[in-house]
């Protein structure tokens, strides 16, 4: 398959691997936004997290949890973002699915997740749209 991220998987492309399991992988970003910029992502290709089973998506998490656990400890950080690009119109730039572990630290840029939109639309829909969505469950 045509795909950057699984050719890494299959150490077609070399990466700074952090982890590897039987069903999981992580790397250090190769243009980190900040120092321990850490790559998880599932060895099956999924194109985006939406895509993705229930299962397979909590499977992912708990192994971005503890992956983020020992990066946080190692590098001493108060913090990260920890986040998915879900498709193209959200920045994805690589069509598999994977969780950016984005440590933090003092002075660097105060950006969070309410910075990635700047658009901020009327609030005066929330309870038609939260039944709307509430009545959209199988
Ligand atoms: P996205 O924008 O799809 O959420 O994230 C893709 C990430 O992969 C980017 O942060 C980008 O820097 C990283 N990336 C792209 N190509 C490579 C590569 O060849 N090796 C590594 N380690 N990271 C890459
Ligand atoms: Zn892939």
């Amino acid at each position: 398959m045509d795909c950057l991220f699984c050719k890494i998987v299959a150490g077609k492309i070399p990466s700074y691997k952090v982890y590897e399991d039987e069903r999981f992988y992580a790397f250090l970003d190769i243009y980190p936004c900040s120092e321990g910029h850490t790559v998880v992502l599932p060895k099956k290709h999924h194109g985006r997290f939406t895509d993705m089973s229930q299962k397979d998506a909590a499977d992912l998490f708990s192994t971005v949890n503890k992956i983020s656990k020992v990066v946080e400890k190692n590098l001493g950080l108060e913090g990260m973002n920890i986040g998915i690009n879900n498709g193209e119109i959200a920045g994805q730039t690589v069509p598999h699915v994977h969780v950016h572990i984005i440590p933090r630290r003092k002075g660097d840029g105060e950006g969070n997740m309410h910075t990635i939109v700047e658009l901020h639309p009327s609030t005066d829909n929330l309870e038609e749209l939260a039944e709307s969505i509430r009545n959209s469950f199988d």
